[in-house]
């Protein structure tokens, strides 16, 4: 499945919040069995269509869709060069999906920042230039090669030049991701055996103090740092403690804050989103259930979330609209009422689509 990289400078709250994520497991909640990896978290993605899908079919149990965070430790100023756990991070990054920035934002004298104060679009840089740099090794390596490689082969020219204007934009400062430079076009191709790190989609969660956590001017000032990339502000510790609560103690507290729901939600949302992803919904009374699809993902290929054999034999899928369902309350009166879809191989799953398959064993 895809990741997402947690990084951050060091004192910023990371191991805070990996806590409160792996406390959240929803891995260990559901599959006791599974083999649960020391460094990876597994959030369920909070979807409130479930409940009430469980409801109208009496599903024994809530099965939401997830999301895996991985921590990835060690980042500081020079890891590029290979300083501190340089190397290991690297690579770990390069195996993520997408890499969420944890950025300290709260203000407390007890806890060291690593550079004397805090400041966060000065982390934003610090991390940033490492990427950046070691983005910029990866084609100082190539370039040369495929340079020299371009002048026989004809074909090889559309690559050089997608490398040099990445290169044009790394060296004024610039991430890949924060330019666009994969979206509409075939660069994304053309680039992909470099793994470069700055073309991954960025996410960034501010650990800020709880009286920020309802401030709007100095949320705007920070989402206008990252931007396009998405922001999430939350306070590791408090979300800690949310994550050892039952349900009841944890909506006072949050709402004690004046947060709407835990920052992990938010985070586990977004982030699914980030990564690129959208469900599509199944209902019976073993269990509803919320699987995991790229956005624009045919139905055969929705089939073969489930199991390669639906898609393989993969006929219909009978789709009935989330709204339908429950304005009907039932999957035989929305048929009766011309609410259920027959589609075909060629339909696109739409967000909110509850489904059943219809295949060949
Ligand atoms: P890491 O080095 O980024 O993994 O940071 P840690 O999670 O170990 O946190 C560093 C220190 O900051 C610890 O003493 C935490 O208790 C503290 N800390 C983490 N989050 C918060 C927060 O939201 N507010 C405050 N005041 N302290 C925090």
């Amino acid at each position: 499945s895809l990741t997402i990289g947690i990084v951050g400078l060091p004192n910023v709250g990371k191991s805070t919040l990996f806590n409160a994520l792996t406390k959240n497991d929803v891995l260990a909640a559901n599959y006791p069995f599974a083999t649960i990896e020391p460094n990876v978290g597994v959030v369920g993605v909070p979807d409130a269509r479930l409940a009430k899908l469980a409801s109208i079919f009496k599903s024994e149990r809530i099965l939401p869709a997830t999301v895996d965070f991985v921590d990835i430790a060690g980042i500081v100023r020079g890891a590029s060069e290979g300083e501190g756990l340089g190397n290991k991070f690297l690579a770990n990054i390069r195996e993520s999906d997408a890499i969420c920035q944890v950025i300290r934002a709260f203000k407390d004298e007890n806890v060291v920042h690593v550079d004397g104060k805090v400041s966060p679009k000065d982390d934003i840089e610090t991390i940033n230039t490492e990427l950046i740099l070691a983005d910029l090794q990866t084609i100082e390596k190539v370039l040369p090669r495929l340079q020299k490689e371009s002048r026989i082969k004809k074909d090889v020219a559309p690559k050089v030049k997608a490398v040099e204007e990445a290169k044009e934009i790394l060296e004024k400062g610039d991430t890949l991701f924060s330019q666009g430079i994969l979206q509409g076009s075939d660069r994304a191709e053309l680039l992909h055996d470099l793994h470069l790190l700055t073309t991954k989609p960025f996410l960034y969660v501010f650990n800020v103090d709880e009286d920020e956590l309802t401030d709007d001017t100095f949320k705007a000032e920070q989402r206008a740092l990252v931007a396009p990339a998405e922001a999430i502000f939350l306070n590791a510790k408090l979300e800690q403690d949310l994550a050892e609560l039952d349900e009841e103690d944890a909506l006072e507290l949050l709402e004690s804050v004046g947060a709407e729901e835990p920052g992990l939600a938010t985070l586990a949302r977004v982030g699914f989103d980030t990564l690129g992803l959208q469900t599509y919904l199944t209902a019976g009374p073993k269990e509803s259930r919320a699987w995991t699809i790229k956005k624009g993902a045919t139905a055969p290929e929705a089939a073969g979330v489930i199991h390669t054999d639906f898609q393989k034999g993969f006929i219909k899928a009978e789709v009935i609209s989330f709204a339908d369902l429950v304005e009907t309350g039932s999957v035989a009166e929305a048929r009766a009422k011309g609410k259920a879809r027959m589609e075909g191989k060629d339909y696109v799953m739409q967000d909110g689509d509850v489904v059943e398959f219809r295949f060949n064993v």
